[in-house]
C-alpha cells in the first residue's frame, strides 16, 4: 500500500464525512484530502439499515444538506431515497472520487515533532500507513459490528428465527408467520406497522413505553411553501420553519413538561384511543428526557386501531423453543422474534488514537465545540444532534472545522490544540437517559456545559454559539509551517494526485 499524504483525513463515508467533504473542497479547492471508508458502499446508516419501512424520523428539509435540496416531495424519505441522496450528492460534487471503500482506519498517532498524524489502516492490500496533516473523525455513534444485546435467556433454544435490524436478512420471509418485535424505539416503531399487512400475527412487546407522534409523510405546511416560492427559497424556509419548530417544542418539553406531555397524549389518545394510550403509549419519563419517536401518517397508531398490530407491556422473562414467555407469564408464539433492542455506542470507530506516545481515553476528554478534543492536536470530529436532524449539526462541525483548518493554511500555526484549564463540572457529551446513551457515558468525551466547552440541546443557542466562535478562547495554535518537515518531505510523496499534500 503507498504510503500518502494528505492535508486532510476523513474516516467515514457517511451523511457528516460527505459533508465535511463538501465544506473543504468549497472553501480550498487545492486542499488534498481522501475518505477512508471501512464499507464497499457510501452512506454509512442509510446503507447499513435494510429493515422494512426503514426511513427517516426527522423531516428531509433539515436531513438534507443545505447545499444540495433533497428532491422529492415527501417530508418523511425513505431510507433507500436518503442512500441515493448521499450517492448523488458525493459525485455531483466529485467527492467519491475521494473515497478509499473497504480500508478500515486501526489507529492513528500523532507526532509533534513531525506535525503529523500516521494513520494506520486495514485495506485490500493488507495494512497500510497514511499521513495527514488533520484528522477528522466522522464514523458516527453506533457499533456496525454489535448492536446491543440484552442476552434474553433462552433465545438459544427458539426453533425459530432471530434477526436483529441491523442484520436485516433481505430473503428473509415473513408472511404468514408470527413475528415478536421487542423493543420500543424508532426502529420497531417504524417496522411494526411495515410489516403488518403481510405477516400473520404482530406482537410489539416492549418494556417501556415511548411518546410517539404522528407526523404526516407529506407535511402540507412544507408543500405550500413549494407552491408559493421558488425551489431554493422554499426549501430554505422549510428547514428553518422545521428547525424552529422542533426546538420549540423541545424548549416547551423542558420548562412545562406535564403540559407538552398532556398534549402529546392527547394527541395519542384521539389516534388509538385513552385505553391503549393508558397501557402502551404513556412513557414513566418526561418528554424529551429520551428521544421522541415519529409514526409516519399515524401508521403505527392505525395498525394498532385496526388490530393488525397487538401491543404488551411487560417484560421478557425467558425464550422458549415455541415464542417468548413475559414476565407476567404470558407465552406470546412466534415463529420470528425481532430484536429491536437498540445500538451499542462507538465514538471515533474505536480508533486507538496516541498522542506522542501516550494512549488517548476518549471518556477523559473534553469536546471543545462538540467538534475537536481536548489535548489532541489538529483533529476533529462530526457528531450531530440527537434532537433535530444530525445534518444541522454535522454542517455547522464542518463550517467550524472548515475555518479551523483556514486558519492553520492562512495563519502561521501548523498546530491547533484545544486546552482546558479548570474543571468545574463535567457531563457526557450526548446527553439523556435514553438506554443506549446512559449504557456508553464512559466512552463519550465529556463537556463542561460553558461554552466553548458545551454543546447545548438548545439547538438555537448551540448553532449561535458554534458559528460565532473566536477560535482563541479555548485553542492553542503552536508550530510554524517554517518548523514543517513536509515542505522536506513534498517530493518523496506518492499516491493519485487528489490525495498529494497541498499543505494547509
Ligand atoms: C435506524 C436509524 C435511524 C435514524 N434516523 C435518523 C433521522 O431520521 N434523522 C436524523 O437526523 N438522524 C437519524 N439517524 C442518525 C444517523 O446516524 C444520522 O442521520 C447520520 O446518518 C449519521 O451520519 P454519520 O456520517 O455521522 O455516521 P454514519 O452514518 O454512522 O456513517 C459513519 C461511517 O463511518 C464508517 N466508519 C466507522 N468507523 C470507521 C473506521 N474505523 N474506518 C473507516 N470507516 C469507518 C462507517 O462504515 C460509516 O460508513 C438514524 C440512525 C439510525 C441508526
Amino acid at each position: 500500500m503507498d504510503t500518502v499524504e494528505t492535508d486532510v483525513l476523513i474516516i467515514g463515508a457517511g451523511l457528516s464525512g460527505i459533508n465535511i467533504a463538501y465544506r473543504l473542497q468549497e472553501a480550498f479547492p487545492d486542499l488534498s484530502y481522501l475518505i477512508l471508508e471501512r464499507r464497499e458502499n457510501l452512506g454509512g446508516t442509510w446503507d447499513l439499515f435494510r429493515y422494512p419501512g426503514v426511513r427517516s424520523d426527522s423531516d428531509v428539509y433539515t436531513l438534507s444538506f443545505p447545499f444540495h435540496p433533497f428532491p422529492g416531495r415527501d417530508t418523511i424519505v425513505a431510507g433507500g431515497e436518503l442512500l441515493d441522496y448521499l450517492a448523488d450528492t458525493a459525485q455531483r460534487f466529485g467527492i467519491d472520487r475521494h473515497i478509499r471503500y473497504s480500508t478500515e482506519v486501526r489507529a492513528a498517532n500523532w507526532s509533534s515533532a513531525e506535525q503529523r498524524w500516521t494513520v494506520t489502516v486495514a485495506g485490500p492490500d493488507g495494512i497500510g500507513e497514511l499521513r495527514t496533516r488533520f484528522l477528522i473523525s466522522a464514523t458516527g455513534y453506533y457499533d456496525y459490528d454489535h448492536p446491543h444485546d440484552p442476552r434474553f435467556p433462552g433465545i438459544e433454544d427458539f426453533t425459530g428465527t432471530v434477526v436483529h435490524p441491523q442484520f436485516w436478512p433481505s430473503d428473509l420471509d415473513y408472511r404468514d408467520k408470527r413475528v415478536v418485535v421487542i423493543g420500543s424505539g424508532a426502529t420497531a416503531i417504524t417496522i411494526v406497522p411495515a410489516i403488518a399487512e403481510d405477516a400473520a400475527e404482530v406482537t410489539m412487546l416492549q418494556r417501556t413505553p415511548t411518546y410517539v407522534l404522528s407526523r404526516p409523510r407529506r407535511d402540507p405546511s412544507d408543500g405550500l411553501l413549494r407552491r408559493l416560492l421558488p425551489a431554493g427559497p422554499a426549501h430554505r424556509a422549510a428547514t428553518v420553519k422545521n428547525i424552529v419548530g422542533n426546538w420549540a417544542l423541545f424548549q416547551l418539553a423542558r420548562h412545562f413538561p406535564a403540559k407538552v406531555r398532556a398534549l402529546l397524549l392527547g394527541r395519542a389518545r384521539r389516534q388509538v384511543g385513552p385505553e391503549a394510550v393508558e397501557e402502551h403509549f404513556t412513557p414513566p419519563y418526561n418528554p424529551w428526557e429520551q428521544r421522541l419517536c415519529v409514526a409516519s401518517d399515524g401508521d403505527l397508531f392505525r395498525a394498532v386501531r385496526n388490530g393488525s398490530v397487538r401491543m404488551v407491556t411487560d417484560t421478557v422473562d425467558r425464550v422458549v423453543p415455541e415464542g417468548i414467555v413475559t414476565g407476567s407469564g404470558e407465552l406470546i408464539p412466534a415463529d420470528i422474534i425481532i430484536t429491536a433492542t437498540g445500538l451499542s455506542i462507538k465514538i471515533f470507530g474505536d480508533i486507538d488514537m496516541i498522542v506522542d506516545g501516550e494512549p488517548v481515553r476518549v471518556g477523559e476528554r473534553f469536546a471543545y465545540l462538540g467538534a475537536l478534543l481536548s489535548g489532541v492536536p489538529n483533529f476533529g470530529y462530526c457528531i450531530g444532534y440527537i434532537n433535530l436532524s444530525w445534518t444541522v449539526r454535522s454542517d455547522a462541525t464542518a463550517r467550524l472545522l472548515t475555518r479551523v483548518i483556514g486558519r492553520l493554511r492562512d495563519g502561521d500555526a501548523a498546530v491547533v490544540t484545544p486546552r482546558l484549564s479548570e474543571v468545574r463540572d463535567s457531563h457526557p457529551l450526548m446527553d439523556m437517559k435514553s438506554g443506549y446513551l446512559a449504557r456508553s457515558v464512559d466512552r463519550m468525551p465529556r463537556t463542561t456545559g460553558r461554552y466553548p466547552w458545551a454543546m447545548d440541546k438548545n439547538v438555537v443557542r448551540d448553532l449561535w454559539a458554534v458559528s460565532r466562535a473566536s477560535l482563541d478562547n479555548g485553542l492553542e495554535w503552536s508550530g510554524t509551517r517554517e518548523s514543517d518537515p513536509a515542505a522536506v518531505r513534498s517530493s518523496r510523496v506518492r499516491g493519485p494526485a487528489s490525495s498529494r499534500s497541498s499543505g494547509i
